[in-house]
C-alpha cells in the first residue's frame, strides 16, 4: 500500500553503501522509522528530502512490519541551519531531544509544531536578535510543557507561596521555590526568567519566540531549562556534549 505524510528528519542512520534509515515526526503519527534504498545516490528521487532537518512530504510503502519511502519531496529544507556552526550544533541537540521526547504511532500536533516553528526561527536570515542557545532553552522548556511535564509556575513548589519577585531552583534541580524555602544555596531564578519562563509555557504556539531577553536572564533560562532536561529527559544527548565541547562554548 502507498501512502503520503508530512514529516520533519530528526534522526538518519546509513545502511550499506548508498542506502539508509530515517526517523521522522510527524503531525498523525509521531515518529516513523523509514527505511530508504539508494538515498545517496546523485540522481536518487529522495536524497535532498531525507537529509536531516528536511521538512519534506514521504511517499511510503508499507511493507511487513516496516515503512520504506519512494519518494521525498522537500517542502522545506531548513538550509540557514547548516550554514553556521552555533545553529547546527543547537539544532541537533533539538533534534536529539525530540527522538527521546516523542512516542511512535501516536498523534501529537503540539511537539510537531513545536519543533517545526523552531526549525524556522533557527534558519532565518535574520538572528540579530535571538540566539541558538536561547532557542534551544526555550525549545526544552515548551517540550517538557507539551509533554506534560511541567505547567506554568506561579507559586513555590514546596510551600505553594505565589513568588513575589524571585525564586530559587532547588539543589536537586528542578523544583522552583521561593526564598523562605531556600536555605541559601541554591540557584537564583531572577523575576525576568521566571516571567520568561511562563510566557514559553503560556503563550500560543506562534508567538513563542517572539520576546527578548537580557543576557542575564538567558544565562538563568539556560541553567534552568538544563536542570529541568536532567531531570525529566535523562542524560547521555551527544549533541550537548558536542556543544559543551565547542570552542565558544558557553
Ligand atoms: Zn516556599
Amino acid at each position: 500500500m502507498v501512502s503520503k505524510v508530512n514529516g520533519i528528519v530528526i534522526k538518519e542512520t546509513d545502511v550499506g553503501e548508498t542506502g539508509k534509515r530515517i526517523m521522522i515526526i510527524t503531525r498523525e503519527h509521531g515518529k516513523m522509522l523509514l527505511s530508504v534504498r539508494g538515498a545517496k545516490n546523485a540522481k536518487s528521487k529522495t536524497m535532498a528530502g531525507t537529509q536531516l532537518f528536511s521538512y519534506s512530504e514521504f511517499s511510503l510503502f508499507e511493507g511487513k512490519g516496516f515503512y520504506s519511502a519512494t519518494q521525498a519531496d522537500v517542502i522545506e529544507s531548513f538550509y540557514g541551519i547548516r550554514s553556521d556552526i552555533d545553529r547546527l550544533a543547537y539544532g541537533a541537540y533539538i533534534l536529539e531531544l525530540t527522538e527521546r521526547t516523542a512516542f511512535e504511532d501516536l498523534e501529537d500536533i503540539g511537539m510537531f509544531e513545536l519543533l517545526l516553528r523552531t526549525l524556522l526561527v533557527l534558519s532565518k536570515d535574520s538572528m540579530d536578535s535571538i540566539n541558538p542557545q536561547m532557542i534551544a532553552a526555550v525549545f526544552i522548556i515548551r517540550l517538557l510543557k507539551e509533554s506534560g511535564f511541567i505547567g506554568e509556575l506561579y507559586g513555590c513548589q514546596k510551600c505553594g507561596n505565589e513568588f513575589l519577585n524571585e525564586a530559587y531552583l532547588s539543589n536537586d534541580g528542578f523544583e522552583l521555590i521561593c526564598c523562605d524555602c531556600a536555605k541559601g544555596n541554591e540557584t537564583y531564578v531572577g523575576s525576568g526568567t521566571l516571567k520568561a519562563v511562563n510566557y514559553i509555557i503560556g503563550c500560543r504556539m506562534p508567538a513563542i519566540y517572539k520576546f527578548n531577553v537580557s543576557d542575564e536572564v538567558l544565562k538563568q533560562l539556560w541553567i534552568f531549562a538544563d536542570s529541568l532536561r536532567r531531570e525529566y529527559l535523562g542524560d547521555g544527548y551527544k549533541t550537548l556534549d558536542y556543544i559543551r565541547n565547542m570552542k565558544f562554548s558557553y
